[in-house]
């Protein structure tokens, strides 16, 4: 069943690319394993799946020894400060970074396992308030203090859009993400870059691909229904 979503998930992929007048290679897949037994990880991994998305931090240390080496790692969920230290030097991207507190966190740790980190400031965009992230108009302030750390480099936003039945509700969501991801990019600001613009969910990720997303985090249509009660969130 898994090999099949991904085909599904990956045609839609496809003709958002398209449409929106972009190239496949522009966009990441994520594959969002969080609560997922290691086969299910495996079937996607057979079927070429090579991103994967976690939202705790215990599930990727346990899940990572258990898998191929030549998987990119995305830490997508809220991240504790005392919790840095368990998957710096080990993810390819942090997701969730909103504050400078965390980004200072990440930087020292960095620093003492002598290695970089990319990271991604998190956005509030629809400024929900059960959503952790910053807000639209808070953004440049910190992209602007993390830049001065050492061994930590912003590639681009991420946000987590509205829960919504209609993906068109969420467009002029990603569409302020993306503007935002310009007039950052336009100050020029030294070891920062806006490359990455992790939006879109299985509920909305063609929409966020028509509004520039470059990475897309799917879970739902791709593993199916989660259930919580086994491993628990
Ligand atoms: C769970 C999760 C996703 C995937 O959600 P689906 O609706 O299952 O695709 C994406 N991003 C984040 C941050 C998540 O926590």
């Amino acid at each position: 069943m898994i090999r099949e979503n991904l085909n599904a998930v990956e045609q839609a992929v496809e003709a958002s690319c398209q449409k929106a007048g972009r190239e496949r290679g522009e966009v990441t897949l994520i594959a969002v394993s969080k609560t997922r037994p290691l086969s299910d990880l495996r079937e996607a991994y057979e079927a070429g799946t090579r991103d994967f998305g976690e939202n705790k931090v215990q599930e990727l240390v346990d899940k990572i020894p258990e898998l191929p080496s030549d998987i990119r790692w995305h830490m997508i969920g809220h991240l504790q400060r005392n919790k840095v230290k368990y998957i710096v030097g080990k993810v390819s991207m942090i997701h969730s970074v909103d504050s400078l507190h965390l980004a200072e966190e990440i930087s020292k740790e960095a620093v003492r396992k002598n290695t970089e980190v990319d990271i991604l400031i998190e956005v509030n965009v629809a400024e929900e308030e059960s959503k952790y992230g910053v807000t639209l108009s808070e953004a440049p302030g910190l992209v602007e203090q993390i830049a001065q750390l050492p061994s930590i480099h912003i590639k681009g936003l991420m946000t987590i859009a509205p829960f919504t039945e209609n993906p068109e509700e969420n467009r002029i969501f990603f569409r302020k993400l993306k503007q935002l991801s310009v007039d950052i990019e336009r100050k020029n600001i030294d070891n920062v870059s806006m490359v990455v613009l992790s939006m879109g969910m299985t509920g909305d990720y063609t929409v966020a691909i028509e509004e520039g997303a470059t990475c897309v985090r799917v879970g739902t249509g791709i593993f199916g229904e989660r259930h919580y009660d086994t491993q628990g969130e």
